[in-house]
């Protein structure tokens, strides 16, 4: 039994289930209308965690209705051979999303691989023309580990406008299009870095904490203004007391007393990410029925 106030906890496995069941309706939907949505996963060579993370996304796509395209490559797959892989799968109508999983192996360069993949597939929303546009504050594929944060955020606070939020951590997949969309939502945003100072003090001025840094219980309740709601993406393996556990960034146990709400580690942000990349295949399929039709909507963004 949990010893929490549950009301405290921002429950990603609950908010998760719900996007998926919102995705599998539509999935549903597009399929009566003669569409199935498919998503193409290419996994290069055998590190054990990315085979987890595939096989995951692979099962979860399957249960939503959504077509999987796994692309498994042995670990000396030439990087000419992978770019060939996906100018393939960008032209093949019945991929709309296209995931190649992180990290690849040295002689890869992903940066070159990412940018290969076709912006109006590109599930990760990884590709530097999405990172632009959400910079821009356009329609655009955007991250799914912060897209799913920002659903916890929304369901949790409401109204995010003239809120003020603080990101701890700047990487490109998480940091940086978190402030983005933080910002997007008419928040002030302070972005924190292992370079900053004060990062105590600087937390402290947060309505909403967003801690995505790789540190175990980093952050502590001395950092967190009374009445803040925390995200927390860390994702940490400890050892304590003889046994191995996953802990986040915040020390949860700490900040639970003096929070209005939390997410726990496992079971917060975690599942949404998941989930937010089915989401944003079915998104990146909209995108593409518009840019084959650009009669039938209009421009959503402003021009
Ligand atoms: P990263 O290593 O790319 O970036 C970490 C960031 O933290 C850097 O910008 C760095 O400047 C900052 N940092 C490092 N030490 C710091 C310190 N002492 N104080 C303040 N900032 C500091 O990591 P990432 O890919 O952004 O991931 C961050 C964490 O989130 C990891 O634990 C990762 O496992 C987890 N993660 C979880 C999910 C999920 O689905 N839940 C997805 C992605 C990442």
């Amino acid at each position: 039994m949990n010893a929490f106030p549950s009301l405290k906890l921002i429950d990603g496995k609950a908010t998760a289930a719900r996007v998926l069941a919102e995705v599998r309706e539509q999935v549903q939907t597009l399929r009566q209308g003669g569409v199935q949505p498919g998503l193409a996963v290419v996994l290069v060579g055998a590190d054990a965690a990315s085979q987890v993370y595939v096989r995951n996304k692979v099962l979860r796509a399957e249960e939503v209705g959504i077509r999987s395209l796994e692309h498994r490559l042995p670990a000396d797959t030439t990087q000419a051979q992978l770019l060939t892989l996906i100018d393939r799968l960008n032209r093949d109508s019945e991929v709309n999303g296209i995931l190649v999983q992180l990290p690849l192996p040295q002689h890869v360069d992903e940066h070159c691989i990412l940018q290969a993949i076709s912006p109006l597939k590109d599930v990760d929303g990884f590709h530097s023309e999405n990172v632009g546009g959400l910079a821009q504050g356009r329609d655009v594929l955007t991250p799914c580990t912060p897209s799913g944060c920002m659903r916890l955020l929304r369901d949790a606070c409401g109204e995010l406008r003239g809120k003020h939020a603080v990101v701890v951590g700047r990487s490109n997949i998480v940091g940086k299009p978190m402030a983005a969309l933080l910002l997007q939502a008419d928040c002030t945003v302070t972005m924190v870095h292992s370079q900053s100072r004060d990062l105590p003090a600087l937390c402290r001025q947060a309505d909403i904490v967003v801690a995505a840094v790789g540190k175990p219980k980093l952050i502590g309740a001395e950092w967190l203004k009374p009445g803040a709601v925390v995200i927390d993406v860390g994702i940490n393996r400890i050892e304590e007391g003889g046994h191995s556990r996953l802990v986040g960034d915040v020390d949860f146990a700490a900040a639970l007393p003096q929070v209005a709400a939390i997410t726990p580690v496992p079971g917060g942000v975690g599942p949404m990410t998941i989930a937010y990349l089915l989401k944003n295949t079915l998104l990146a399929l909209d995108l593409q029925q518009q840019a084959a039709h650009p009669e039938r909507t209009p421009c959503l963004s402003p021009c």
